[in-house]
């Protein structure tokens, strides 16, 4: 899965491998998966004793790692499209974060945004399938080496694309939702109505995953339990930052006003204000 684009790392988490900045972003590797990799590498050999099924899972590791990879990086040049940044990209076990320099203020780029990433793990299925015909042998032979590893970069790109698409903020489709929502709506209420359902699809991916003994499910249900808790909590006191601002603006204490003001009764005047700022603002020729 791929966690929030907009949400920066936290500051006291630490790099990973920096592996090089292909279209100008550094993608860096975490280190909690390389030591994943790692372990999971040397287990696998400690069971097989065979060198083969060790390259076997490190290809298989660099399919998961390249599909994760480019989900981001379709997050990250279309944010660019709308003029955001992004600082790096970086690669965790339970997905990618792609940190954007900022928060897309329209729901349309939102909402195209959040689409690119699991758009590219769709157009890779795409092309996996139209590979397939080029590796494919005897049907009634098992599977040659080719046909295994397109049959697993098929299978991790659709569910990539596909779980990234449940509407559960702060994945992909959670975000598509709130964007859809914020084209009818404030953003605020948007928000609300989609951390609420959220939380209902994380309370069952936790749940789910308890009861089958899934626990990358179950962690990941917490995780959006939380972000989307969180997410709900950031806007709601951004709103409520906004109304106060607005309420010192319109009523500012008497004892703060300016004593000029007391001599200038027009100086409120948000039609004479507008004037003037409308003069100043146009260009001389
Ligand atoms: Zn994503």
């Amino acid at each position: 899965m791929s966690a929030p684009p907009n949400e920066p790392l936290h500051p006291s988490l630490p790099n990973g491998l920096r592996l090089g900045a292909p279209f100008g972003i550094t993608l860096r590797l975490h280190w909690s998966f390389l030591l994943l990799g790692a372990w999971l590498g040397l287990s696998t050999f400690g069971q097989t004793g065979s060198v083969t099924a060790l390259l076997s899972f490190f290809l298989l590791g660099a399919i998961v790692f390249g599909s994760v990879a480019l989900h981001e990086y379709g997050h990250a040049l279309t944010a660019r499209r709308y003029g955001i940044g992004t600082r790096e990209i970086t690669l965790l076990p339970i997905g990618g974060i792609a940190q954007l320099e900022g928060s897309p203020a329209n729901p349309r780029h939102e909402f195209w945004i959040a689409l690119a990433g699991p758009a590219v793990n769709l157009a890779l299925v795409v092309i996996v399938l139209a590979l397939y015909p080029v590796v494919e042998g005897d049907p009634s032979s098992p599977p040659g080496p080719g046909e295994s590893v397109l049959g697993f970069a098929l299978y991790v790109n659709l569910f990539m694309g596909l779980f990234n698409l449940l509407p559960a903020l702060p994945m992909d489709g959670g975000r598509i939702l709130r964007a859809l929502l914020a084209l009818r709506m404030p953003a605020l209420r948007a928000t609300q109505i989609s951390a609420t359902i959220a939380r209902l699809l994380a309370a069952a991916m936790m749940g789910y995953g308890l009861i089958q003994g899934q626990l990358m499910l179950a962690v990941i249900g917490g995780f959006v339990w939380i972000t989307a808790g969180a997410e709900k909590h950031r806007m709601e006191l951004e709103a409520e930052m906004r109304r106060r601002v607005r309420r010192t603006r319109a009523d500012p204490p008497l004892n703060t006003r300016p004593a000029e003001d007391w001599e200038n009764p027009d100086r409120d005047d948000p039609l004479k204000n507008a004037r003037v700022v409308g003069r100043g603002a146009t260009p001389r020729r």
